[in-house]
């Protein structure tokens, strides 16, 4: 479109005069791909429609939280009914306890938890009731797992820190920065040895049991096992950021998926089904100890918040086990369709998925780890970026972010899907 102004880049223009970057979260700049991103008008099902009315099947999702893609029925009732009687009050509502039961029947292992409004507040509050817990101060992440932006994360994180190659954050202090021991994923020797020289200073081992933020990679048969026992017997909670994985690895998350059940448990995306809700969770005796039941403070204004309970119950009630294992074989279908593409065209990929989460790396070998990620082609990945974009398909804008699948992802389109990403890697 040289030489002809967008709608989309005229607002971009406006948009970079008020927010860094022109966005109101980093990846969304598309720094990543080297390139500017669109502005969208509207969602349906697994479609979005931009601000020049151009089309695109959406991987992306909202990052993930549209288990049931745009703008689906059942949400959307829900919300109306709901907005109706008022938005917020502030005072308990009948919504928390039924979204909350309804999280707890698919994830027996949280006898307690707390809502709170974003995936980085929850992480933020577990570490906080880990350190109160165990009265100790370190905790120990993997390379590229992120978990949001609270200070002891930005230590080696993923997402949008990995996509723009920032190690660690300006701004983080130092001596908060050095409690925050990190190790590379699925590598127990590693952790081992961490835990034989500082295992008594561990308040927490914290890892999403599925790393969806350096790009998609699976643990290894038995390293969750390995990390269970290893906090064990350092006396360190384990803790499972499932922010990204929970409801989408399966049913019941992670636990359900690999048998090994942490003490506290993250979840954030698909619990608000496009709202802002996540929550902290786990065995009853820690989560008494958090205000007013104990002196662990955390609190919230919308904390809550009766719209997004009620877009979180739509959307799980909605979300059975028939309707996961669909998306998951729709899932399987997609990534086996693209592994047949990049073979027949002979271009080194590895794919894999974990329910209806799934991912690719321009790389002959299979990724174990953030620095095996690392090496990946990520040039190549950016002009596949912008081959698919340009085809109708929206992937992340990174090399280093995992896709999703929804309800509305039928077969139609992810043929459909294929089709296009066939043509795309030819031209990339
Ligand atoms: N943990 C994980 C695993 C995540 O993927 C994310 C966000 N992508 C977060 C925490 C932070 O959540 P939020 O962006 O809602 O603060």
């Amino acid at each position: 479109m040289t030489g002809v102004t967008t709608r989309s880049a005229e607002i971009m223009r406006r948009a970079r005069e008020l927010f860094p970057g022109g966005v109101n979260s980093p990846v969304r700049a598309f720094r990543g791909v080297e390139g500017e991103p669109f502005v969208v008008a509207r969602g349906e099902g697994a479609r979005i429609w931009d601000v020049d009315g151009r089309e695109y099947i959406d991987y992306v999702l909202s990052w993930g939280p549209l288990v049931l893609g745009h703008a689906p029925p059942a949400v959307l009732e829900a919300l109306d009914r709901t907005m109706r009687d008022g938005t917020s009050f502030g005072i308990p509502t009948e919504l928390e306890v039924l979204l909350a039961e309804a999280v707890r029947d698919r994830m027996p292992h949280l006898e307690m938890l707390r809502f709170v409004s974003s995936g980085t507040e929850a992480t933020m509050s577990a570490i906080r009731l880990a350190r109160a817990a165990t009265r100790r101060n370190a905790i120990l992440k993997f390379d590229g797992c992120y978990h949001g932006h609270a200070d002891s994360f930005l230590v080696r994180a993923g997402s949008g820190v990995a996509t723009l190659g920032l190690p660690n954050s300006p701004g983080v202090p130092e001596q908060l920065a050095s409690l925050t021991l990190t190790a590379p994923f699925n590598d127990l020797d590693a952790v081992r040895e961490i835990v034989r020289v500082r295992g008594g200073e561990l308040a927490a081992i914290i890892l999403e049991p599925v790393v969806g933020n350096a790009g998609l990679i699976l643990p290894d048969p038995g390293f969750l096992a390995g990390l269970r026992a290893l906090a064990d017997s350092c006396g360190a909670l384990l803790v499972f950021d499932e922010v990204m994985t929970g409801f989408r690895v399966a049913p019941g998350g992670a636990v359900e998926a690999y048998g090994v059940t942490p003490d506290l448990t993250t979840l954030g995306k698909v619990i608000g089904g496009g709202l802002p809700v996540a929550a902290y969770g786990g065995r009853r005796e820690l989560m008494s100890l958090v205000a007013p039941e104990g002196p662990v403070y955390q609190a919230g204004t919308l904390s809550g918040n009766p719209l997004a309970m009620a877009a979180g119950l739509a959307t799980l009630n909605e979300l059975t086990v028939e309707l996961h294992d669909a998306m998951t074989n729709r899932t399987a279908r997609l990534v086996r369709g693209l592994a047949e593409i990049a073979a027949r065209r002979g271009v080194p990929m590895t794919v894999a998925h974990a329910g209806t989460m799934w991912g690719f790396f321009f790389r002959a070998e299979p990724v174990r780890s953030f620095a095996d990620a690392k090496t990946s082609d990520v040039a190549h990945f950016r002009r596949f970026f912008h081959a698919a974009l340009e085809r109708g398909v929206y992937l992340a804008p990174s090399a280093f972010e995992a896709g999703f699948v929804s309800s509305a992802h039928g077969d139609d389109e992810i043929e459909q899907t294929l089709d296009r990403l066939d043509a795309a890697l030819g031209a990339a």
